[in-house]
């Protein structure tokens, strides 16, 4: 059996895996995609100390890096459920059944879907999630940002320096985002904001032309020419292999305290797929060393 197991392959876990590996201690690392949401990541620029990167080069450098160690590494390997006996149980997809004394989960998150005709058929055709990554395909062009929070302000601005013109869409009756963002975004010239407004239909032929919205008070429905539609409400911890085991918020995250340590003993959490207040590259490798610390600890005292 391993002393640690990590389960995930992004910023958290391969912090974890090198955390625990310098220890000394037998480790492995599952990743169904070695490196993570940064493989999707254009520029990196608060990862401190380091001024500028990119993605997939601070994926790479942590692969490299992970492999400086003797650490077994599974990538492209799906971890499908976990069980606490005598060892904790970890099966894979493809049946593989991996025991380690203790284990840390570090399977991140990923974009949330809106759920509506059109996401799917049109996703790639129009339909994208990441600003950063696809913004630059529709310059000139005019795009909606579904989500009034955060992210989809920091997306809406970001993207008015790129387009034509930004349609925001948000549920609620009012922008969740921060202050200085929506004075930002109120800011800027080519911005139509709709609020209290239920996105019910992405459009389009052999990709995106439109956008259908009910306004949730009057009825009142609206179609918007556009060519591109960014979805920005929110991530999704990707912990739903673990139905029925740990502990979890109301949203899916898991339950950790300061050490990293969740409701089962011997496994750790760490990152995005954790209830922590931020998800950031930095914070994950942060709680992924907290987890690998507290791991140690554990296993040292049992
Ligand atoms: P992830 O990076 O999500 O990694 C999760 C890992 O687990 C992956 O290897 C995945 O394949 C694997 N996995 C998932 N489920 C399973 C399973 N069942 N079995 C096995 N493996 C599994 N942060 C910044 O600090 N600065 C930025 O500029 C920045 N820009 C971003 C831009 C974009 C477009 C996105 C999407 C995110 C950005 N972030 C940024 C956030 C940052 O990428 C995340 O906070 C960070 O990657 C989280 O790390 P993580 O290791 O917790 O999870």
């Amino acid at each position: 059996p391993y002393d640690v197991l990590v389960i995930g392959g992004g910023p958290a876990g391969s912090s974890a895996a090198i955390y625990s590996a310098r220890k000394g201690i037998r480790t492995g690392i599952v990743a169904e995609r070695f490196g993570g949401q940064i493989l999707d990541t254009l520029t990196i620029e608060n990862f401190i100390s380091v001024k500028s990167t990119e993605g997939p080069k601070l994926a790479q450098a942590l692969e490299e890096h992970v492999k400086e160690y003797n650490i077994d590494v599974m990538n492209l390997q799906l971890a499908k459920r976990l069980e606490k006996k005598e060892l904790i149980e970890v099966e894979l997809e493809n049946g593989a059944i991996l025991k380690s004394k203790a284990v840390i989960i570090s399977t991140g998150a990923r974009w949330r879907n809106i759920n509506v005709p059109g996401e799917q058929e049109f996703k790639n055709k129009g339909v994208a999630y990441c600003p950063h990554c696809d913004g630059p395909l529709f310059e000139g062009k005019d795009v909606a940002v579904i989500g009034g929070g955060n992210s989809g302000i920091e997306a809406a601005i970001d993207l008015a320096g790129i387009v034509n013109h930004v349609t925001v869409i948000e549920f609620g009756t009012e922008l969740r985002a921060d202050d200085v963002l929506q004075k930002r975004l109120y800011s800027l010239p080519n911005v139509t904001v709709y609020t209290n407004a239920q996105t019910t239909e992405i459009t389009g032929t052999d990709k995106v032309n439109g956008i259908t919205f009910v306004n949730r008070e009057t009825g009142e429905e609206q179609h918007v020419e556009l060519a591109g539609v960014f979805v920005q409400i929110g991530l999704v911890p990707n912990t739903d292999w673990l139905d029925g085991t740990l502990e979890r918020n109301k949203i899916g995250e898991i339950i950790v305290d300061k050490r990293g340590a969740t409701s089962i003993p011997g496994v750790f959490a760490a990152g995005d797929c954790t209830d922590s207040a931020f998800n950031q590259i930095i914070i994950s490798m942060g709680t992924g060393a907290t987890a690998a610390l507290s791991s140690f600890d554990y296993l040292i005292r049992n």
